[in-house]
């Protein structure tokens, strides 16, 4: 089953909307100044409890254990908010608020807004936000990553912070840490790139990370032995405590975490933080529901919390002042932290309005971010579908990119199904859902819809509108799903289809994204959905990219032959549905086609792509020119 795989051949040369508020009975607070305003006069606190007809802030020497050395009746303000002014230098103490509403206190809850906090999250922080700045901070600028800096540009490596230094052949320090993804010129025992040396020498443009907001299923006085991919958020505006070296200090997680940033900015990379706003990790006992009960979630007409999250509730982006607090924290990540983009988690619990005044704002501030998240929920969800920032409604969402699980079960089979193969592993009936993926989910003339996957119809109103993808970090890595779907396949040809899978990844319109790792065939031993699995079976085994070698220049040529040619990232579906042109004439199992390389300026005049999804070499008709090879799965070199 020796195959052609991959052949790429040459020519010559604001101001916020307010959402309708669900409950109408909630005043609505319009200012920016909820949580501390800190000075070393005076720190103000404001909380928004509408229902509360008391409040109280109460001071902390710790952040664990210990009473209160102080609890300060807060004063009633304008719209449902509660303040307090203290007049003195408050800085780091913690704090937590009480309520009282209908009668009774209640339990101590964080700032949602809140910028610093100790231990677990438990109690937030007064400092001083200028002191978390690491040396150089001021000067720290995002990097460009094309002509043009579009979204179209963007190659997006997925990474979880731990995973990237955990294992021992990543020869990093700060194992598991923000520091230890900041060291460089680390290397494996053969000698090799490793962490964020090797990122860069990949040649991506972004580094993807998992949440790494403060979220709950990490014990941080025990991190050391414990693993959560933290999908599971408490503190939304402060980094997880785990990944510091100290998360009884506030201060020590933020000017590490901006470290981090700092030293990926300088090699050439931009962050994108993997955000979660459709669900909190608690929910009758989150910070939220305690200070404004029911209003922050959505429910059933029961009156229970209803769950499109498929984690205890989902969050009302549609209610005024959720929606006001996930403007205000992606605003602040990009302000206090320059963070360059965010991928949204089932971001079709969030409403189309909301997402977009996100993109909007956003835009406004940092032009060339890139937004992008999940199309879909987990569970149903009690708002109308025509509302919701779901894959259909793409074309509603102005600046925010959809995932394509069209194209990524097209390519290998379903999630769902471990026997399901792809295009990449032998289907070849899946060439319609690549074919549309190629196309980046928009109109093109010699699409047939009818045979595609999932959608039967286009959804994206141009590549930007999209991510394609093969793997993330969700399901089985690509390696264990080829592995467990084609058992009887020998090591080298499982390679062969990885490679592949990659290739019309990095070869299709709308941006790329990959997964850490599988550029060198990251293997999770089979283990699915292995967010809390530990160590051994998530961190990365750097040693894989020197046994794995022939993969992984294979991959970065692919990345870097896509970044060298703009006709690979075409920025309209106009252009795509005009220099795309497939070819009907080719055996089964091919998917051949040119694009115009010439028509968006290409150094590369014409370009002639072909994937052999058949189990079986195949020969095939070049149109007439003549031709270079720009690069083959075969062992050609690569031609810039
Ligand atoms: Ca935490």
């Amino acid at each position: 089953m020796k195959k052609l795989l991959v052949l790429i051949l040459l020519v010559a040369t604001a101001s916020y909307g307010t959402a309708q508020n669900l409950r109408g009975s909630y005043p609505v607070y319009n200012g920016k100044d909820l949580g501390l305003t800190y000075s070393p006069a005076a720190a103000t606190f404001k909380i928004w409890a509408p229902t509360a007809t008391a409040a109280t802030l109460n001071l902390f020497k710790s952040d664990i254990g210990g009473n209160a050395i102080r609890s300060i009746s807060m004063n009633k303000g304008e719209n449902g908010v509660w303040q307090i002014t203290v007049p003195e230098n408050l800085k780091n103490s913690y704090y937590t608020f009480q309520v009282n509403i209908d009668n009774a206190w209640s339990e101590e809850v964080v700032d949602p807004y809140a910028k610093a906090c100790g231990t677990n999250g438990l109690r937030a922080q007064v400092i001083d936000l200028k002191e978390t700045n690491p040396v150089g901070w001021e000067k720290d600028k995002s990097p460009n990553f094309s002509v043009s800096n579009k979204q179209t540009d963007a190659v997006i490596y997925e990474l979880h912070v731990r995973d990237a230094s955990i294992h021992a052949s990543s020869g990093i320090k700060n194992k598991g840490k923000f520091l230890g993804l900041a060291e460089v010129g680390t290397k494996n025992s053969a000698g090799q790139s490793t962490g964020l040396s090797h990122i860069k020498e990949l040649g991506v443009t972004h580094v993807h990370l998992l949440p790494f907001y403060d979220y709950n299923s990490v014990d941080e006085t025990k991190s050391a032995v414990q693993y959560n991919w933290g999908y599971d958020p408490v503190n939304y505006n402060i980094p997880e405590g785990s990944y510091s070296t100290n998360p009884s200090d506030g201060k020590v997680r933020i000017k590490e975490l901006k470290e981090l940033i700092k030293t990926m900015h300088s090699n050439g990379l931009r962050i994108i933080m993997d955000v979660v706003y459709n669900h909190t990790a608690l929910t009758k006992n989150s910070n939220f529901n305690i200070l404004v009960p029911d209003y922050y979630y959505r429910k059933r007409a029961d009156g229970s919390f209803s769950d499109a999250s498929s984690c205890g509730n989902e969050t009302a982006s549609d209610n005024a002042m959720f929606q006001k607090f996930m403007i205000e924290s992606v605003v602040y990540w990009v302000n206090e932290y320059h963070i360059d983009g965010f991928r949204f988690d089932l971001m079709g619990i969030h409403d189309i309005e909301t997402m977009n005044l996100i993109s909007d704002t956003l835009h406004k501030i940092k032009p060339s971010i890139v937004l992008y998240g999940e199309g879909w929920t987990s569970s149903s969800s009690p708002l109308p579908e025509e509302k919701r920032a779901l894959k259909k409604n793409a074309a509603q969402l102005n600046g925010i990119a959809v995932f394509s699980d069209d194209m990524r079960d097209g390519i290998k089979g379903s999630v769902f199904n471990i026997d399901d193969r792809g295009f990449a592993t032998g289907n070849i009936g899946n060439s319609e859902s690549v074919k549309f993926g190629i196309v980046a989910a928009g109109k093109h003339p010699q699409i047939n819809y009818s045979k595609v996957n999932y959608s039967k119809e286009p959804y994206t109103a141009g590549p930007a509108g999209l991510i394609n993808y093969a793997d993330c970090h969700d399901n089985n890595i690509l390696w264990d799903k080829i592995a467990l779907s084609f058992k009887e396949a020998s090591v080298a040809e499982r390679t062969k289809m990885h490679e592949l899978a990659y290739a019309i990844v990095l070869t299709a319109q709308g941006a790329s994204f990959l997964h850490a790792g599988t550029e060198f065939l990251r293997t999770k031993n089979g283990v699915e959905n292995s967010f809390d699995k530990g160590d051994i079976v998530n961190g990365i085994d750097w040693d894989l990219k020197t046994k794995n070698n022939t993969s992984y220049q294979f991959i970065k040529n692919l990345v870097q032959i896509r970044r060298a040619h703009p006709a690979f990232r075409l920025q309209t579906a106009a252009q795509i549905a005009t220099h795309i042109n497939f070819e009907n004439s080719q055996p089964a199992g091919i998917i051949a086609y040119t694009i115009n390389g010439a028509a968006v300026g290409d150094t590369w005049k014409k370009i002639w792509v072909a994937y052999n999804g058949s189990l079986s070499p195949q020969t095939l008709t070049l149109p007439r020119g003549t031709w270079k090879v720009g690069l083959s799965s075969n062992g050609s070199s690569k031609l810039d």
